[in-house]
């Protein structure tokens, strides 16, 4: 018996999660505050933002992207920016779930 049936070797690929960061692609003259800001200080004496979790230090990108600041954060501190990402979503969809507590 001969069965000619090849199995289909898929090859797991890394899947990054996309996680839409939020862009910056409105050039509002408003400084809008990113809520990235409620993780890192800045530090005005050398212009770095100084990560409220670590002591990585960035410095504050010109055209006022934190494209950066969301890189490190979701990078190192993963498990916070799901946290965060998961508080803006609840926040834009302001759905309250009722989960059945177990008494
Ligand atoms: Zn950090």
């Amino acid at each position: 018996m001969d069965s000619e049936s090849l199995p289909d070797n898929v090859i797991p690929q890394d899947i990054m999660l996309q996680i839409n960061e939020p862009e910056d692609n409105l050039q509002t003259k408003k400084h809008s505050k990113s809520l990235i800001y409620n993780h890192f200080t800045l530090n005005e004496i050398n212009n770095k933002y100084n990560c409220n979790y670590c002591n990585k230090s960035y410095k504050v990108a010109e055209d006022g992207s934190t494209s950066t600041l969301w890189k490190h954060f979701k990078g190192k501190h993963n498990e916070l920016y799901l946290e965060v990402n998961q508080i803006t979503k609840a926040l834009n969809k302001l759905e309250i779930s009722q989960s059945l507590a177990f008494t």
